[in-house]
């Protein structure tokens, strides 16, 4: 499957087939596995042989779907877990220790700051954030104890991108490990292992169910920095159910296929809502008024399926401009076949203060518009439509 192109490698890297012949991938609800002979199960234990244990490690369907993951963003090897959060935490504890430091882009998830403001004094961890704006500034913030630099790109909410041909390089020459969170991009758009990072994370209940039906998360990377992830995995409990691993794979096989037309679709609405005198702003990466829009151009192969809108008229305008919506529902998920609006400042990044918000480009007034599946117009239309 490595000679295929990405579309091919989505369809058809299956599982090997079972007896009965089935044409696409059955689903295998087990808990465990048995062994012909005590000796067979001793050799299993013992990693003498690859034989499936126990569904808390890995499973026939957790595994055609770490498999797929790998051969689309090209990592040697992966771990799938319950969600995204699950794969971005499992990631941290397999690899950081009591003293180590990280440097991470100042606008990540919601949950991931709570990682790293709530969580990493306790374990005597420590955090610096460089400006996604700013990526030189990231080689002051080195220590002789810094690990990792972590990073999304693009953002969330704001969109903004980071160059990782540039981050990619100052890791490489720091000595330090790159992990990047893909979720937004998916690896049909981007693929941060060319740019050198060593493992990447998505939340596979985004663009990769890309229906809003489960929660999933993958990490995939060098197989010496997966062996500690499914380590810690499979001794602590994350892991993916096969139900869900059952569902994902499915839907990767038509991931090309929607992201281009969420890509599609985006950029129609983008350009037909710039400039509207309703809004302040209207972001998208390819989108010529971008100010990452030739890191943009340089790294990805079209903008993706987000846009933020900000309305004049702060939280209020915000409030209402959602209300009036018809169509488009008001939810927290994204990279679903319907379109969503969300509004980061009193839901996603709540937890943040005011200037804390600021820092990442979160005003009153920004919307956060995931672009569906349905026809353009008619997304533009309920828009257009509330923003009056
Ligand atoms: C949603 C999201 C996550 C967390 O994923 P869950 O599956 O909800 O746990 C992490 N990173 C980004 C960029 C996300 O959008």
């Amino acid at each position: 499957m490595k000679n295929k192109h990405f579309e091919t490698q989505a369809i058809r890297a299956q599982m090997e087939r079972s007896e009965n012949n089935e044409h696409s991938t059955p689903l295998y609800l087990t808990s465990s596995f048995i062994f012909d002979t005590a000796e067979d199960m001793r050799a299993a234990f013992n990693d003498e042989s690859d034989a499936y244990i126990y569904s808390r490690y890995v499973n026939p369907n957790t595994s055609e779907f770490i498999n797929k993951v790998c051969l689309l963003e090209g990592a040697e090897a992966g771990f799938a877990t319950a969600t995204g959060m699950a794969a971005i935490f499992t990631t941290f504890m397999s690899i950081l220790k009591s003293g180590d430091h990280v440097i991470s882009c100042s606008s990540v998830f919601g949950a991931t700051h709570a990682v790293f403001t709530k969580y990493f004094p306790k374990w005597n961890i420590s955090y610096s954030y460089f400006n996604t704006n700013n990526v030189i500034e990231i080689e002051k913030l080195i220590k002789p104890e810094t690990k990792f630099i972590y990073l999304e790109t693009p953002t969330n909410p704001a969109i903004e991108l980071i160059d990782l041909e540039v981050v990619g390089a100052l890791a490489k020459k720091h000595n330090l490990l790159l992990i990047v969170d893909n979720c937004f991009a998916t690896p049909y758009l981007q693929q941060p292992i060319k740019y050198g990072a060593d493992l990447v994370i998505h939340s596979a209940t985004k663009y990769m169910d890309g229906q809003g039906r489960v929660l999933g998360g993958v990490v995939v990377g060098k197989k010496e920095l997966i062996n500690d992830v499914y380590l810690f995995g499979r001794l602590t409990g994350p892991s993916l159910s096969p139900f869900n691993a059952w569902v994902l794979s499915k839907s990767l096989e038509t991931l090309a296929l929607r992201m281009d037309r969420h890509c599609e679709n985006a950029l129609h609405v983008a350009k037909a809502l710039e400039g509207n005198s309703k809004l302040e702003n209207v972001s998208y990466p390819f989108l010529p008024s971008h100010p990452n829009y030739n890191i943009a151009k340089k790294q990805m192969k079209a903008g993706g399926g987000i846009i933020t809108i900000t309305v004049k008229g702060g939280y209020e305008a915000a409030k209402l401009f959602l209300d009036k919506l018809q169509m488009i529902k008001i939810s927290p998920n994204l990279g679903d076949a319907r379109s969503i609006v969300t509004h980061p400042a009193s839901s996603t990044h709540c937890k943040l203060s005011e200037a804390e918000r600021l820092t990442v480009g979160i005003t009153p007034g920004l919307i956060r518009v995931s672009i569906g599946l349905e026809n353009k117009e008619d997304i533009l239309n309920d828009l257009l439509q509330a923003l009056k």
